[in-house]
């Protein structure tokens, strides 16, 4: 399967196999991050009266340009007492409500004032510098749909319209089993056939970020019996992600233990790289992602076909793999077939560098990028300064 197929294949998956998620309550601080569950609407018109995008003089636009007798004053946060009839001005600040009459406001900067009066020697449009009452939003409007994520734009518009308490999705619980006889635990020092288990903590920050609740299983054995049972554990989560016992070898034991529960598998090979015998499947209506075990293929799996499940599952109405272009700011080569996602650095001038590596068991080149470079399966040689896929980490 292409890599653009296997990514359809989870998003058409996970939307129609998915449970509502259950719905809970949250004080605004904490729910940055989280699923929204409920549109909402503006409590009444932003702004709710018409407003000084500047400090200046509000005044008619069609006597510009004049002279004007200044008759008052208007400050944000306070009511506006004063009308301004023809020729007249009334001073206001950044903010504060435009008074009746009034329809435009002149900069400070572009006029000249001298006691009680001010002369203006240029043009304004009807409206300039002031937001109409209701232009950002109307009262009653949804600005915020359900199952838009809460980012800081999100929580701005939540605090505007009084939003103190929040109605989000619960987050999905994402189960995480390591597989590995060579596997040993963060706190212990392995002999030297031995590595310490890192995919279950990379998985599980990458998880969170993705909305989910991470739970960390313990490290599966190579061998059947042992990791079917560790499975069955896994397959009562919302989620499974399995990581190694996925490729050819003799001990690759995963997708053997999960046919043991009468597993479905959408595909169990994917025309990527890093990580090529990514599997997706689902068993006792559990997803499940078998992730092959090399720390860049299990962090590139993740981040291009896992996510978007986790996403799904927590509620989201979509999810966006924002794969942009930079100019290479080298020639890059790779052989044609496999999309590859490759440690990248973006610079400070835009252009985007390859991180030398060893291949993806190469945990410091990861460390040292700040992005993948993406390269078309089709494409096999780019040209220094030709655009090229980039997708953030
Ligand atoms: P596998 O997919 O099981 O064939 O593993 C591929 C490579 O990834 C092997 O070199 C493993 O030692 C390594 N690996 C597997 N699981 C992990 C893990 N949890 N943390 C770090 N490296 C791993
Ligand atoms: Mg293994």
């Amino acid at each position: 399967m292409s890599f653009a197929e296997a990514r359809r294949c989870v998003l058409e998956q996970v939307k129609s196999g998915r449970r509502r998620p259950a719905v809970e309550c949250v004080p605004l601080p904490e729910a940055a991050g989280r699923v929204l569950a409920r549109d909402v609407r503006a409590d009444r018109d932003y702004p709710p009266q018409p407003r000084s995008m500047l400090d200046g003089y509000a005044l008619r636009a069609e006597e510009l340009p004049g002279e004007f007798v200044v008759v008052g004053e208007v400050r944000a946060g306070q009511p506006c007492d004063v009308e301004v009839r023809p020729g007249e001005a009334v001073e206001i600040m950044t903010g504060a409500t435009v008074p009746p009459g009034a329809d435009a406001v002149v900069m400070v900067e572009h006029m000249r004032a001298e006691g009680s009066r001010v002369w203006v020697d240029r043009v304004l449009e009807k409206g300039a510098k002031v937001n109409a009452q209701g232009c950002d939003a109307r009262g009653g409007a949804v600005v915020l749909r359900a199952g838009q994520s809460v980012g800081v734009a999100e929580t701005a518009l939540l605090a505007t319209v009084g939003a103190a308490e929040v109605e989000v999705y619960a987050r999905p619980r994402v189960a995480i089993l390591a597989t590995g006889d060579e596997l040993v635990e963060l706190d212990q020092s392995p002999l030297p056939h031995q590595i310490r288990n890192s995919n279950s903590w990379s998985l599980a920050q990458q998880v969170t970020r993705a909305g989910g609740e991470a739970v960390v299983l313990g490290v599966a054995r190579d061998r059947l019996e042992e990791t079917q049972a560790q499975i069955g554990d896994g397959l009562g989560y919302d989620l499974l992600l399995l990581s190694g016992g996925v490729s050819a070898g003799k001990y690759d034991v995963v997708e053997l233990a999960l046919a043991r529960f009468g597993a479905e598998f959408f595909f169990d090979r994917v025309k990527l790289q890093p990580g090529q015998p990514c599997v997706f499947g689902r068993a006792r209506g559990t997803f499940f992602f078998g992730l092959p075990g090399n720390p860049a293929s299990t962090l590139v799996c993740f981040e291009v076909l896992a996510r978007a499940a986790v996403e799904l599952l927590g509620g989201c109405e979509e999810s966006l793999l924002a794969v942009t272009r930079a100019p290479l700011s080298e020639p890059f080569r790779h052989k044609a077939g496999l999309t590859r996602f490759l440690p990248a650095r973006l610079e400070e001038d835009g252009r985007l560098r390859p991180v030398r590596w060893s291949g993806s068991g190469d945990v410091p080149a990861l460390a040292r990028a700040n992005c993948l470079l993406v390269a078309d399966a089709e494409k096999e040689e780019y040209e220094a300064g030709e655009m090229i896929g980039v997708l953030a980490l």
